[in-house]
């Protein structure tokens, strides 16, 4: 008998049939003699609907009120999830996230979790309930209703399954798991079947949809396991933990890319102390932007040129902040390129293979691709080259790294009555 979290996300939800399919898979799970904990995420798309609802409304909403909206989403999914599993015959009980003991700090709209008490959760399981926790929201020590940031009820799953110290956190998705890269980039891509949490966070924060960084990170730091598999298939997903240092591991385990970043040239900045950090104080404290890869080139004459990547989201201040700092420091001029694509490999056994990066680049060379930027951490080598041949370099480096699967990724979005009525045709 082992207690085990399960998260479903908005799409596993999004209709009553799918809310009857999860509540079966939950009700399973505890005949089987399991203690169950479902997160639910709001149906379907009704979280944007209610950004929508908002801002039509008032585009600066208070965000305060924001959070009382949005969390309204996930309180009409766990009551709905609980009565579909009280008509299958169980005992269910839903929680909101102050009655589920999520105590966040005041920081609407993109709180952090401070504590978790499970005391009434434990007290349900005790009883032989199955608990149905809202995702995404919590608590502040006013008493006021927060929210976790978009996405977030990935952490709210695994900060319960820390709190309750679960054997597993699972996370239902649309998707079957992690894959060596996104299959509908690259049909060839393989489900990776165990992954490390650093590997993981690498994936996640290189733009990596499946699983959030955020609740890679928690889950690191509490040892929780994850499980990121499809709601919609019995099929085991992939399995996030800590990996034995003393295996052999993976040389490359994915790759990932992201095509939501410009890259900014400042040219001709005069090369002298503390010109970079006013350039990028500008950038943190004027324009409030998050600043990713940074290049600055050797200095020729004086003057140097100062790269880097920062998402299409925060172009528009860091123009602005980036014509006053030219003004000010005398540089030349500012260039931004908006269509460039970030393309990462990760592995954990580069840490102890000598050669991946001179591979990784002469593979794109091969390829005809060209590289702007490059930058490393221990387990990942990142390159910014065109969007438009991302395709070729995420194909050619997925071959060469030896990631191609034999069997040619088909999506799969059936729910079980759908996957049942289509093997009974085949029949
Ligand atoms: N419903 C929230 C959102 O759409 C939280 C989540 O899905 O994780 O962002
Ligand atoms: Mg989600």
């Amino acid at each position: 008998m082992s207690l085990i979290v399960a998260k479903f996300g908005g799409t596993s939800v999004a209709t009553p049939q799918r809310i009857v399919n999860v509540a079966q898979r939950l009700v399973d799970y505890s005949t089987q003699g399991h203690h169950v904990v479902a997160v639910v995420s709001a149906m379907g798309k009704s979280t944007d609907d209610l950004v929508a609802l908002a801002d039509e409304l008032n585009p600066n909403a208070p965000a305060r009120e924001l959070d009382v909206m949005l969390s309204t989403g996930e309180l009409v999914s766990m009551s709905a999830l609980a009565m579909a599993i009280e008509a299958l015959g169980h005992k269910a009980m839903s929680f909101s996230g102050w009655q589920a003991g999520m105590l966040t700090d005041s920081g609407h709209t993109k709180a952090k979790i401070t504590e978790v008490k499970t005391d009434r959760l434990i007290q349900a399981l005790k009883s032989g309930y199955i608990a149905v926790c809202a995702g995404f929201q919590g608590i502040d020590p006013l008493g006021d209703i927060t929210t976790l940031g978009r996405g977030g009820s990935d952490t709210t799953a695994v900060a319960i399954a820390a709190g309750l110290h679960a054997d597993v956190c699972e996370i239902y998705t649309d998707v079957d798991g992690v894959y060596t890269v996104d299959p509908r980039l690259d049909p060839r891509a393989r489900k990776i079947d165990e992954i490390g949490y650093d590997e993981m966070l690498e994936l996640a924060g290189c733009g990596a949809g499946v699983l959030q960084a955020r609740c890679v990170e928690m889950a690191r730091t509490y040892g929780v396991v994850i499980h990121c598999r499809s709601a919609f298939s019995n099929e085991p997903g992939t399995i996030v933990k800590e990996l034995d240092d003393t295996m052999e591991q993976a040389i490359v385990s994915g790759i990932a890319f992201d095509k939501s970043e410009a890259k900014v040239t400042i040219r001709d900045v005069p090369d002298n102390v503390g010109v970079a950090a006013r350039v990028f104080s500008a950038m943190a404290d004027d324009a409030h932007a998050n600043i990713d890869m940074i290049i600055q080139n050797l200095s020729e004459n004086g003057q140097t040129d100062i790269s880097f990547t920062t998402p299409l989201a925060d172009l528009a201040r860091v123009r602005e902040t980036g014509e006053k700092v030219v003004e000010e420091l005398g540089a030349r001029e500012m260039v931004v390129d908006e269509s460039i694509a970030k393309l990462s490999v990760v592995g954990a056994g580069m840490r102890s293979n000598p050669g991946i990066a001179a591979k990784m680049f002469q593979t794109l060379a091969d390829n005809d691709v060209n590289i702007s930027m490059i930058s490393t951490s221990a387990i990942r080598i990142s390159v910014v080259i065109k969007a438009d041949e991302l395709e070729r370099a995420v194909s050619c480096l997925h071959t060469a790294f030896g990631l191609d699967s034999d069997d040619l990724f088909e999506e799969t979005m059936l729910s079980r009555e759908e996957l049942a009525a289509k093997a009974a045709k085949g029949r």
